[in-house]
């Protein structure tokens, strides 16, 4: 499923909220509602009580542009807000102040482009347009969303500033998709006006269509982790329909994360349905050239300069960089470590390997572990001190991200030093040829059987053993024998 196929095809639609920004969208409540009292950071305006008056929050506006011009977008002149209206729970005006792209009117920014880096191929994915719009409520059901008995309405979420990107349909596979996402993320986490990491802060509708067929959307993919297993499911439900002869239902579906399958939520909207028309309470905004000049003066450096500074810098493959910048937290968590320790590559090599291989099984973000750059980089200095070996490194690095327990301390705790006590190594290697005498035998004329023996004596010592010291003292022992023989 994680080949890219070029009958599958994925657009998609992000939602990620400008957690920088210090108050909503349209009115001066606190931007930051999570794990307040449901209902309490709210105000007429976000509530929609009547009466009310949106005013345009103005940093949402740069942060907007700073995100145009990093995703290479044309951007509008001038434009004004549309009122797209539906009636659901979560949206106490029955409207959603949003910008649409009809009837006279222009998203913030179009045409733009994100490369992505696969194994070191590189892919455009055309951004159709991205604009600002004002976050619902939030909606808590108990248990599965078609089986919850009641449903809750929390409005602290409501009129939260969104930016909302949407992508040509360019993705060929769940696995680029995924890719997308992590590229939009570091570029936005770069910017400095998002966190991803924050709950909920990046939501992602998608649409999938198989060999030119019927698209289907899928909604509520709360995160990158969770867009590749939504999109799989999805692609083997459409196989398995279309293997059946059954055709496609044009639809909107439901990502039940806890079950992980999809479930038909409605058929789709037509866009009538939503009744757009322009945003009477809220003037029209104009946007200078020297203001987006301005705005460009104050762009940070984006992923891909840092990839380019990572390989020119401290001379990692262009591959290795990729990966490092494709998360903020990844970057800077690697840059951290090399200003404690000037080993850019061993570092790189680390993370790139055991690090990121660990934390993608256990599905765990860098954040959410316990390892930190001082205990990587101890780590590594207790391998080039000659403490511990390499193997011994890989064995306890699972227990620095667990425990965030410093290593020297795990591998004292656990006696990993390195055997490097010729008397005691000694001892190990008589016992090591007393129960083998036969590969004994065979070391004397075939290197293979040295190999092995070196191999159970580190077995004996569960890799403790100081590699090189322990050939060295095999091959001495093999040697007096072959004196005496
Ligand atoms: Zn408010
Ligand atoms: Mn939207």
């Amino acid at each position: 499923m994680s080949k890219a196929d070029g009958t599958i095809k994925i657009g998609l639609e992000v939602h990620t909220q400008l957690t920088s920004l210090k108050s909503k969208l349209f009115c001066s409540c606190s931007s930051d509602y999570r794990g307040k009292e449901p209902n309490s950071v709210v105000c007429p305006v976000c509530l929609g009580l009547p009466g009310s008056l949106p005013v345009l929050n103005k940093k949402a506006v740069e942060y907007a542009v700073m995100a145009a011009l990093a995703f290479n977008c044309k951007i509008s002149k001038r434009m004004f807000f549309f009122r797209k209206n539906y009636y659901y729970p979560d949206l106490p005006k029955n409207f959603q102040i949003t910008q649409y792209d009809k009837a006279g009117g222009v998203p913030l920014a179009t045409n733009g482009y994100l490369y992505i880096g696969e194994q070191g191929k590189r892919k455009k994915i055309k951004i159709s347009r991205i604009h600002l719009e004002e976050d619902p409520g939030r909606l808590v059901h108990l248990g599965p969303i078609d089986q919850s008995p009641y449903t809750l309405v929390d409005y602290n979420r409501s009129g939260i500033a969104l930016l909302e990107t949407v992508t040509e349909p360019d993705m060929n596979s769940p696995r680029e998709a995924r890719v997308f996402l992590q590229k939009l993320r570091s570029v936005l986490e770069h910017l400095g006006i998002f966190d991803g990491s924050l709950e909920g802060a990046m939501r992602c509708d998608a649409n999938i269509s198989l060999a030119g067929g019927t698209r289907v959307e899928v909604k509520n993919i709360s995160s990158f982790k969770e867009v590749e297993r939504a999109l799989s499911f999805e692609i083997m439900r459409q196989k398995g329909l279309l293997e059946r002869g059954v055709a496609v239902k044009r639809e909107t579906r439901h990502w039940d994360a806890t079950r992980r399958i999809t479930v038909s939520l409605r058929t789709k909207e037509e866009e009538q349905d939503y009744r757009y028309f322009p945003e009477p309470d809220l003037v029209p905004i104009e946007l200078s050239e020297e203001y987006i000049n301005k705005v460009r003066s104050m762009m940070p450096e984006l992923p891909d300069d840092r990839m380019k500074r990572f390989m020119s810098s401290y001379g990692l493959p262009r591959y290795d960089a990729g990966v490092l910048v494709s998360s903020k937290a990844l970057a800077d968590f690697f840059e951290e470590c090399v200003k404690l320790y000037n080993k850019p590559k061993d570092i790189s090599n680390w993370m790139m390997s055991d690090l990121l291989r660990y934390l993608y099984e256990n599905n765990l973000e860098l954040q959410e572990s316990k390892i930190t750059p001082e205990k990587l980089v101890e780590m590594i200095r207790l391998i080039d001190e000659d403490v511990i070996s390499g193997k011994i490194a890989k064995r306890i690095l699972p227990k620095i991200i667990l425990t965030g327990k410093p290593p020297r301390k795990i591998v004292e705790e656990e006696g990993m030093m390195k055997i490097t006590d010729r008397q005691v190594l000694s001892e190990l290697i008589d016992r090591v040829f007393s129960e083998n005498p036969k590969a004994v035998k065979d070391a004397l004329v075939d290197e293979k059987a040295v190999h092995y023996l070196i191999g159970q004596l580190m077995k004996k010592t569960e890799g403790k053993a100081d590699p090189s010291l322990a050939a060295k003292m095999v091959n001495e022992k093999l040697h007096s024998i072959k004196k005496k023989t």
